[in-house]
């Protein structure tokens, strides 16, 4: 046999930080007291009303296949929160549920993107958008988004990245790795070239709910008619109500793309676990007192977090004003040596960080910012305290 392996899957990138990640989780195993700020969901047990619904369907005997859209009551819940959340009227038949925002991304990839195609991503970007796009033949073109702006893109980066052959931009707001949110304002702006240029926009908008200091998201179907049939919105409950093992992700498409969507999710993976659907429902028509609770611990953690890194010579980091993490500028320190050894990029400085401190986070490099380091802030304030610590200490040992 020639080739056993199908081309597509040769473009995809190994993970980077495999190799930093393993070693942190060796040391853990071994009872090492490593610090993880490496976490990419919230430390937040799922609600107990939304096990209690759970346990409930389990009961009822819905342990069947489902539609592969997704139950009906699901998709219409769906729709009640675009309408109460968004401003944005959907029918049942364009919101598809799949088995994490991650799925429903491909999906959506899948259904619309081909060889040829250019898609744009802002970067630093969540590092499985790149991968999913070459799977499915499209190139990725990406915007350098500046620290100096908060790490966003402007109306006019976005147009010059443009060419005959974009396709579609992935918008993630509020971002991860960087927390950024767009405003209003900003949105209708780049809405403004997508229009102009007839390009598909995939709003991946899974930290919504997650945004400080009366920052506010905004969806950028909601500018136009037009936009919204330009608009592949994409959420989940993973992030708002602490379920990433539950995977449910859902999206709200034009009814021609949701259509094309729902036939090949019936091919490939048919419905979302069925259990998990029926949790979904109670998670979205709870109230969000649990969510607004989550969101204030957040605030303080991220509040502390930034004080602590300021009281640090030789890093930065841009506030972030949504998701839970913070990108830490450390590329200023490069070319300086711990334990004899320079280090270069982001890695390296992981690397070294995790070895002399037990500090575990993910190098900036996966997200298309290697002078940075991602810090998530989903764990304790006495653990935020005790890694900050032990990262002042590093940066000030470096020679
Ligand atoms: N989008 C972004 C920006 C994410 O950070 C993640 C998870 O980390 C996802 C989508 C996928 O979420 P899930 O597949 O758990 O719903």
């Amino acid at each position: 046999m020639k080739n056993r392996i199908a081309q597509r899957m040769t473009t995809i990138s190994p993970s980077l930080t495999l190799a930093i990640a393993a070693k942190s989780k060796a040391m853990k195993a071994a009872g090492e007291n490593v610090i993880s700020f490496s976490v990419g969901e919230p430390d937040f047990n799922t609600p107990e009303h939304i096990i209690q619904a759970a346990k409930a369907a389990l009961d009822a005997g819905q342990t069947k296949y489902t539609p592969s859209s997704g139950l009906l009551p699901l998709r219409k819940a769906i729709c009640d929160k675009f309408e109460k959340d968004n401003g944005l009227c959907y029918e049942p038949s364009q919101i598809i549920v799949s088995n994490g925002a991650k799925h429903s991304i491909f999906n959506a990839c899948y259904a619309v993107l081909e060889e040829g195609d250019e898609v744009i991503i802002p970067a630093p970007y969540w590092l499985t958008y790149p991968e999913v796009v070459k799977v499915c033949g499209a190139t990725p073109v990406y915007i350098d988004c500046k620290k100096e702006n908060k790490f966003k893109f402007s109306a006019a980066d976005l147009k010059a990245a443009i060419t005959p052959k974009t396709k579609m931009l992935i918008f993630n707001s509020p971002s991860n790795p960087t927390g950024a949110v767009y405003t209003e304002a900003e949105v209708r702006e780049i809405a403004k070239v997508c229009e102009e240029a007839d390009i598909f926009v995939l709003a991946d908008e899974i930290y919504e709910k997650l945004c400080y200091n009366g920052v506010k998201p905004f969806s950028i179907a909601k500018c136009s008619e037009k936009m919204k049939e330009l608009t592949i919105t994409v959420n989940g409950v993973s992030k708002t109500y602490a379920m990433t093992g539950w995977r449910v992700g859902y999206l709200a498409a034009p009814k021609d793309v949701a259509k094309a969507i729902d036939s090949f999710q019936s091919h490939a993976t048919s419905n979302a676990c069925s259990i998990s659907q029926y949790a979904t429902i109670e998670a979205l028509q709870s109230s969000e007192a649990e969510i607004e609770e989550m969101v204030n611990v957040f605030d303080k953690r991220r509040a502390r977090l930034l004080q602590l890194i300021d009281g640090i010579d030789g890093v930065q980091a841009v506030k972030p004003d949504g998701a839970f993490y913070v990108m830490l500028v450390v590329g200023g320190l490069y070319g300086k040596s711990a334990n004899g050894k320079v280090i270069h990029n982001s890695i390296e400085f992981a690397d070294a960080l995790l070895d002399a401190e037990k500090v575990a986070t993910v190098p900036g490099v996966s997200f298309g910012a290697d002078d940075c380091l991602r810090l998530s802030y989903s764990l304790s304030e006495a653990d935020i305290e005790e890694g900050l610590k032990r990262i002042k200490r590093f940066v000030e040992s470096l020679q």
